[in-house]
């Protein structure tokens, strides 16, 4: 592996949720014509996208999603009460109507500049298998849906979540079973309470490239690395 540390006045930056990423920099500003030079030779580039990448089409991140006062039953919900799997497991028809109301919203949401950008890496997220060897959901993807049934096989079946009009139709349920074990579904989501890890999320994958390839990092609507998978 390549040490890509310059020279002395090289700032050494140790991310503290994760000590095995060191980073080393040389703060430069940049004009996107530099910045477009910087990155010719580079072969392995990776572009970490955070919450605040979906702001422009509309979609609150997880945070400001409190302000639009999601009301389930008469009752205010906070998202970080809410996304929790203890939540889920105690009150999952509440935590599914919550999701609901966010599907809701995001079914609203049209893809802005940055995505467009991104098009090719748009197409493979669209694809049923959220899983692409280019493109790393570390945090889930809304749009799908598993079984609980840790020790089946069939809790590695992704299912589409039901459409907010499917959601309302009769014969859709909020709380669905799984149709091979009659297991509970859940959101293919990484509630807060819980580590990322490699079955559902391919996290490992993400972090090994950073690791040992990457030669370039763009980050999009996320400021640092803190809480990157290790
Ligand atoms: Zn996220
Ligand atoms: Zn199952």
């Amino acid at each position: 592996m390549e040490n890509k540390t310059r020279n002395n006045s090289t700032r050494k930056l140790v991310n503290i949720s994760n000590p095995t990423i060191h980073i080393s920099y040389k703060p430069q500003t940049y004009t996107p014509k530099q910045a477009a030079l910087a990155m010719m030779d580079k072969k392995h580039i990776m572009i970490l996208t955070g919450e605040d990448f979906t702001a422009d089409s509309g979609l609150p991140s997880l945070r400001s999603y409190n302000r639009h006062k999601v009301c389930v039953n008469g009752e205010y919900l906070d998202v970080e009460k809410v996304m929790k799997m203890q939540y889920f497991t105690d009150y999952t028809e509440i935590c599914w109507r919550f999701l609901q109301e966010y599907i809701t919203i995001h079914e609203k949401c049209h893809p802005n500049k940055a995505h467009h950008k991104f098009e090719n890496y748009d197409r493979k997220i669209s694809e049923l298998n959220p899983f692409t060897s280019q493109v790393y959901e570390i945090h889930g993807n809304i749009k799908y849906m598993h079984c609980t049934n840790e020790d089946k096989d069939c809790c590695m079946n992704f299912i589409r979540t039901p459409s907010s009009t499917e959601f309302e139709s009769e014969d859709k349920r909020l709380v669905q079973k799984c149709k091979y074990c009659d297991s509970l579904m859940r959101p293919h989501l990484l509630f807060l309470d819980e580590k990322y890890n490699q079955k559902y999320y391919k996290a490992k994958n993400a972090y090994e490239f950073m690791r040992d390839k990457m030669d370039c990092l763009i980050l999009v609507g996320c400021t640092d690395l803190k809480g990157f998978p290790k």
